[in-house]
Parts: C-alpha cells; sequence; structure tokens
C-alpha cells in the first residue's frame, strides 16, 4: 500500500489529500498515479467507486502552472451529476494549491457559465454538449490544455457521445497526455485508445474475488404482476437503512416510486428526463438519509457517489450481466456488508444464469416473504425503536402521564398499543405498474460481447465511506422513519454485526 506522500506530490496537494481524510492509495491509484506524474498516456479500468477521479486528478493538479490563467485541464463526463461530483472532488483535491476548477454541463444558465469562465478556470469538467457549445461561442478555449481526462468513457459510448468528443478532441493541442477511465473495457473504447492517444498504458483493476462475499446475493422467482408486493413485503421484512430498486424504464421508475410512496415508503425515483435541480435534490436528500428507497435507472445511477446502501432490489434482472455488476456494488461498500436481491421472471431466468456465470457466483434462491413475516419484521423494527427510546433518551418529562396511564390500563395493552402506532402494518394499497414484458426468451446464455475477460467481479472494494461519513447521516430523534433496526431473525433480515 502506498500512502500519499510517496507519490511526490507537492506538499500542498498532500495535505489536501490527508484533509479529505485519504490514507493510503487505492489500488487503481496507486498504479495510475506515477504513470499519470510522468506524463505518459494511460486507460485505466476500474469498478466504480474504486478512487478513479483522484486517480487522475492528482496528477493533473499536480501538473497546473498556477500563473497559468489558461484552461490547462480539461475533463469530459457523461452526465451533469458526475461533472459536478468529479468538480468537487478536484475542488478539494486542489484546495490547498488553489487551483480554479469549474464544471459545465447543459441544464444550467449558460450566461452563468460564461461568466465563470471569465475568470479563468485552470481545469473545466464538462459534459461533451455543453463543453462543445461554449467552443462553439468561443467562450471556452483549449489550445493550452495539457490534460484531457475521458471519464466514464464506456458510458460515454452508451450515451451516443463519441462524435461529440471527436469534435472536442479536434480543439485539443495534439501533444496533451490524454487519460482515459472506464469501469468496462469493450472494444470500442480499445479503439479510442489506439486513434486518440500515444501508446497508452493499460492498467486493469481486477477486483478481489473476497469483496464480492460481502454481497448476499439473492433472486426471487416471481411473475410480473406479484412483484410490487414483493417488493412492499421485503422493504418490511427487511426494513433496509437505505436501498436502491433499479426498474428497467423511467416509466418503471416514476410509477413505482409513486406506488411505494402511497405505500407509506419514503421513496423518490431518478431518471434521465428528470430536470437537473430535480435530480440533485433526490440526491442529496438520498444521501442525507432522508429517503429510505432510491428508484433509478441504470444510468441514472451509474457512477454516482452513494456509499452505505444497504440492499439493492433489482425489480427487474438487467438484461446484460456488467449491469448487474455495477447495480450490486452499489452496496457493500468499504467493506460493509451489502445484499442484492433479484426478480427474475420464469421465463428470464436464462438471463439469471448468463448472469450468475460473469459473477461466478450462483445467487440464492428466495421465497417471497409472507404477510405475516412482512408483519413481524415491522412488529421488530417497532420494538428496536422503543428499546432505543428506553435505554438512549431522557423520558423524564413523560413519566406523570405514563404512570396515570399504567393506572388505568393493564401495561401489555400499553405497549401493544404502542406498537400498534409504531409498527406499519404490511400495506396493500392498490396501486398501478403497467406491465413489462419479460425479457426475450434467450438460449444457451452467453452473455454478450461473451468473449469473457474483462469482468471485474463483484465490487471493487469500495473506498466511498471516507472516515467521517457516516456522521450527520440518519440523525437520530429527526422523528419519522428511522428503519435502522435490523439482526433479528428469519432468512430475510440482515444479519446483525
Ligand atoms: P470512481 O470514479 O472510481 O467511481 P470516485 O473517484 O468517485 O470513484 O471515488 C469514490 C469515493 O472514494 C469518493 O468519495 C472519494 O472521495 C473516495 N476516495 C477516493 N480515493 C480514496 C482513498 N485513497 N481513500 C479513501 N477514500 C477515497
Ligand atoms: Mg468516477
Amino acid at each position: 500500500m502506498t500512502k500519499f506522500s510517496e507519490f511526490g506530490l507537492d506538499e500542498k496537494i498532500v495535505k489536501s489529500v490527508k484533509r479529505m481524510g485519504f490514507e493510503e492509495a487505492t489500488p487503481i491509484q496507486e498504479k495510475t498515479i506515477p504513470i499519470g506524474l510522468e506524463g505518459k498516456d494511460l486507460i485505466g479500468q476500474a469498478q466504480t467507486g474504486t478512487g478513479k477521479t483522484a486517480a487522475f486528478g492528482l496528477p493533473m493538479i499536480q501538473k497546473i502552472d498556477q500563473k497559468n490563467q489558461n484552461v490547462q485541464g480539461l475533463i469530459i463526463a457523461p452526465t451533469r451529476e458526475l461533472a459536478i461530483q468529479v468538480s468537487e472532488e478536484l475542488y478539494k483535491l486542489s484546495y490547498d494549491k488553489h487551483v480554479r476548477v469549474l464544471a459545465v454541463y447543459g441544464g444550467s444558465d449558460i450566461s452563468r457559465q460564461i461568466r465563470s469562465l471569465k475568470k479563468k478556470p485552470q481545469i473545466v469538467v464538462g459534459t461533451p454538449g455543453r463543453i462543445l457549445d461554449h467552443i462553439n461561442r468561443r467562450t471556452l478555449k483549449l489550445d493550452h490544455v495539457e490534460t484531457l481526462v475521458l471519464d466514464e468513457a464506456d458510458e460515454m459510448l452508451n450515451m451516443g457521445f463519441i462524435d461529440d468528443i471527436e469534435s472536442i478532441l479536434k480543439e485539443v493541442p495534439d501533444e496533451r497526455q490524454t487519460l482515459l477511465f472506464s469501469a468496462t473495457m469493450p472494444d470500442p473504447i480499445r479503439r479510442i485508445g489506439e486513434r486518440f492517444m500515444h501508446n497508452p498504458e493499460l492498467i486493469r483493476i481486477k477486483a478481489k474475488e473476497m469483496t464480492a462475499l460481502l454481497i448476499e446475493q439473492f433472486f426471487i422467482k416471481v411473475h410480473e404482476k406479484e412483484k410490487f408486493d414483493v417488493l412492499s413485503r421485503l422493504l418490511d421484512v427487511q426494513s433496509p437503512e437505505l436501498a436502491i430498486v433499479f426498474g428497467r424504464t423511467k416509466r418503471r421508475v416514476d410509477e413505482l416510486s409513486r406506488a411505494l410512496d402511497m405505500r407509506g415508503y419514503v421513496a423518490e425515483g431518478i431518471h434521465g428526463d428528470l430536470t437537473q435541480a430535480k435530480r440533485m435534490s433526490v440526491l442529496r436528500k438520498f444521501k442525507e438519509g432522508k429517503i429510505d428507497v432510491l428508484v433509478a435507472t441504470d444510468v441514472a445511477a451509474r457512477g454516482l457517489d452513494i456509499s452505505g446502501v444497504t440492499h439493492v432490489y433489482n425489480y427487474d434482472i438487467p438484461q446484460d450481466p456488467e449491469s448487474y455488476v455495477h447495480r450490486i456494488g452499489r452496496t457493500g461498500r468499504a467493506g460493509k456488508e451489502g445484499m442484492a436481491i433479484t426478480f427474475v421472471q420464469p421465463r428470464e431466468m436464462g438471463y439469471l444464469r448468463t448472469v450468475e456465470q460473469t459473477t461466478k457466483k450462483r445467487m440464492q434462491p428466495l421465497k417471497p416473504p409472507t404477510w405475516d413475516e412482512a408483519f413481524a419484521g415491522q412488529l421488530r423494527v417497532a420494538t428496536e425503536k422503543i428499546t432505543e427510546i428506553i435505554t438512549e433518551e431522557n423520558l423524564a418529562d413523560y413519566k406523570a402521564v405514563a404512570s396515570e396511564l399504567l393506572e388505568n390500563y393493564d401495561a401489555s395493552d400499553i405497549a401493544a398499543a404502542m406498537l400498534k402506532m409504531l409498527a406499519k402494518e404490511p400495506d396493500q394499497t392498490p396501486v398501478h405498474i403497467t406491465e413489462e414484458r419479460p425479457l426475450p426468451a434467450r438460449y444457451g446464455g452467453k452473455g454478450k460481447g461473451g468473449g469473457g475477460g474483462n469482468y471485474r467481479g463483484g465490487k471493487g472494494g469500495g473506498y466511498r465511506d471516507r472516515n467521517n461519513s457516516g456522521k450527520g447521516r440518519r440523525g437520530s430523534g429527526s422523528g419519522s422513519r428511522d428503519r435502522r433496526g435490523n439482526g433479528g431473525k428469519g432468512n430475510y433480515s440482515k444479519k446483525s454485526k
């Protein structure tokens, strides 16, 4: 393990890194930072959550000449959220070196961005469309760019940004250093490497088998019509602290989040059609623990730095195994346990097997919980809540009235009433979810892009949980559904530590 002080980085940078609470470099950082510092081109592949931003950010920041007022570093990222996330991380990493970092992205007031660009940022992070827009308006000049980064390159490819990226590349001097980072390495990405880079070094970090073990993987065979009830009951039984439900389409995400809301869960959805402001606010609420369940499409959740997810529910089994790996990688981070449950329609079992071939791990079958189990789960949570209040809170102000109650009623009746108030009975409010057809039948079961070779097993030993995180999360006493409780018995509950 390498310490950040050993890379030969500017002392100020090391100081900022320390302030961020990073102690040791992650594997991808350890391998790529030295190459980045040498000025070589590089293709880095490692799963989401493994610290790729600092892997390219630190060498870039090191190279910035503060006296030079030009844009010297350009990072292209697929979505607004990622651009913002990367710029925030770079801002922190360069806090002591005082590098000016600016994010430009669509959906945000362009004249304000133009004003910010006039303040001479030295690093610009942006989405392809908006970068091009600024190039065309001549509000962004790239002829002094020395380091160019393509972040989440596979995702940019999926989203059809390849032409935009080519146009941007034409504006950047040829003798630049180019770094490409990607979670997967399909052929077209390799070709970009060949066309636009100079003998890039390829660094690939395979996820350790071990880390995948931290995610318990289950599947439930369920017909489309029954999925929603099964999901509700699972949520009741498992009381996840922080859960993500993945749906295949935007409509699904909308319908699911609405339906969950109707059944009393604190849920919100996120997908590409929402305004940027809305997406940001949903994410913020989720990170702060104000939402228990985030419903998302693959694309919307991709690459986002979300920590502390305890449960991933695949409401629809993903079509390709890579997505599965990404989805479940949202949990079990930083050495914590996580649980992933995938709904499979009977006709989709072939997809399940394909996923298993890729992850080299079998998913355990799980039976849908019954109403009784769901109810028991809710009672357990309520009991834990009461226990917590008894042991942790000052109840002096309540005691007088409590003894009055006790004079008039039987203690067990009072306790039962409290439980009834706190426990949420499994809710069967009718909801509407448009049926999706099962994925087309698949025989043989070789994943697309078969060939194998580029699998990054399980999750990548995420580093998302910084030492200081966790503190303000799910503030206690803030009332409403604090569903912290786990422990307990039964197949479904997450093991207590
Ligand atoms: P990726 O781009 O690979 O998905 P990120 O760069 O977004 O990963 O990093 C994920 C999280 O890990 C971020 O919150 C980041 O601040 C944190 N992180 C990065 N490097 C380290 C490190 N060496 N030690 C601890 N945390 C780190
Ligand atoms: Mg990233």
